[in-house]
C-alpha cells in the first residue's frame, strides 16, 4: 500500500465534498491534527491525521513546484 505524501501548503482533493460544493482543501497546519482550509467558503476545520489520510483523495498541488513553476 502506498503512503500519501502531503505538506503543508498543499492544495488536496477530497473524497467527500464539503457542504458549500467544493472538494478542494488547503492544508493550513500540521501535527497530531491537520488542519484544512475550504478553498471554496474559505472555512478551516481541524481533524486527525487518520481520518484526513482516509478521506483526502490526492495531492492537486504542492506548494514546492508552484514555488518551482513561477521561478
Ligand atoms: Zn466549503
Amino acid at each position: 500500500m502506498e503512503r500519501k505524501q502531503f505538506e503543508l501548503g498543499d492544495v488536496v482533493l477530497m473524497k467527500k465534498q464539503h457542504p458549500c460544493g467544493a472538494n478542494e482543501m488547503e492544508i493550513i497546519r500540521m501535527g497530531m491534527d491537520i488542519r484544512i482550509k475550504c478553498v471554496g467558503c474559505k472555512h478551516s476545520v481541524l481533524i486527525p491525521r487518520a481520518k484526513f489520510e482516509k478521506n483526502m483523495k490526492k495531492v492537486l498541488r504542492s506548494k514546492q513546484s508552484e514555488e518551482d513553476n513561477e521561478a
